[in-house]
C-alpha cells in the first residue's frame, strides 16, 4: 500500500509535502555541514566565540524571524514532540504573537501580507518592525533554553557567527559579524561561508512542494502549523 504524503498547514495553506523524510534527512546533513564549518572557525583563537548553554540573548528582545519549509517542517516534527506542557505553553505564546505580527505587518507600506506568495525584502522588513516594535521572546525558550535545540533552523544556528549567508549590509559595503549583538565590538579574523547551504535550503523547500516555491514563514507559524 502506498503511504499517503502529509499535508502540512502553515500559516492558512495546506502543503502536500513530497519525500518528506528524505528532504528532512538532507537538511539534518546540511545542518551537520554548518557545524563542521562553525566548527572550524571555532577552532581558530583569534576568532572569539562566546556562544554556551543558557546564553539566550539572541532568543529573546526580538526572536521572531523567516523560516523555509523545509526548515519549518523539521522545526514543527520537533514541535508536535514536545512534552505537552511546553508545546501547549508554545503555542498559547504564538497565538498572542500571531495577532501581533498580523497588526504590526499591515502597518508596513506595501501589498498585503500574503503567506506562500510574500515578496521577500517587504517581508524581511515586517519582520524587523515586528521585532523593534514588541522585543519579543521566542515561544520555544523554556528556562533560558531552546526545547527544540536539535532541530533549531539555520538562522539560530547561524546567529553568534559572522556568516557571508547573513552578512549585514552597511555603506554599502558587505560586513561580516555575527548577527549577535554580544559580538559588537569584537574582532574577527574570518567568517563562516554559508551561501551554498541557504540556496540549498531553498532548493529542499521547493523539492518539498513537488515544485512550488511558497517563500518563507515567520517562526511564530511554524510553532502554529500541523500536520494532516
Ligand atoms: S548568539 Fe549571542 S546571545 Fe545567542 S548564545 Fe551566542 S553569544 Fe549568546
Ligand atoms: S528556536 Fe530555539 S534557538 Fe531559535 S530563537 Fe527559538 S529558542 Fe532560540
Amino acid at each position: 500500500m502506498t503511504a499517503v504524503p502529509p499535508q502540512f498547514s502553515i500559516a492558512g495553506l495546506t502543503i502536500k509535502l513530497t519525500d518528506e523524510s528524505v528532504a528532512l534527512d538532507d537538511l539534518r546533513a546540511l545542518y551537520k555541514e554548518f557545524y563542521h564549518r562553525s566548527d572550524a572557525f571555532k577552532a581558530d583563537e583569534r576568532n572569539p566565540h562566546h556562544c554556551a548553554a543558557g546564553c539566550s540573548h539572541c532568543c529573546k528582545q526580538g526572536a521572531v524571524f523567516a523560516v523555509t519549509l523545509v526548515e519549518a517542517a523539521l522545526l514543527a516534527r520537533a514541535i508536535h514532540s514536545l512534552p505537552t506542557a511546553k508545546r501547549e505553553f508554545a503555542k498559547r505564546a504564538a497565538q498572542r504573537l500571531l495577532k501581533e505580527q498580523q497588526r504590526i505587518f499591515a502597518t508596513i507600506e506595501g501589498p498585503v501580507d500574503q503567506p506562500g506568495a510574500r515578496e521577500e525584502p517587504l517581508f524581511s522588513a515586517r519582520i524587523s518592525a515586528l521585532n523593534a516594535a514588541l522585543g519579543p521572546t521566542c515561544p520555544l525558550l523554556v528556562d533560558d533554553l531552546c526545547s527544540v535545540y536539535d532541530d533549531r533552523p539555520m538562522l539560530c544556528r547561524a546567529y553568534g557567527f559572522p556568516v557571508d549567508a547573513y552578512a549585514v549590509k552597511a555603506e554599502s559595503a558587505m560586513v561580516f559579524r555575527s548577527l549577535c549583538v554580544l559580538y559588537e565590538n569584537e574582532r574577527l579574523v574570518d567568517y563562516v561561508r554559508a551561501e551554498d547551504l541557504k540556496a540549498r535550503l531553498s532548493d529542499l523547500s521547493i523539492r518539498l512542494t513537488g515544485g512550488r516555491d511558497v517563500g518563507r514563514f515567520t517562526s511564530v507559524e511554524v510553532v502554529l502549523a500541523d500536520f494532516e
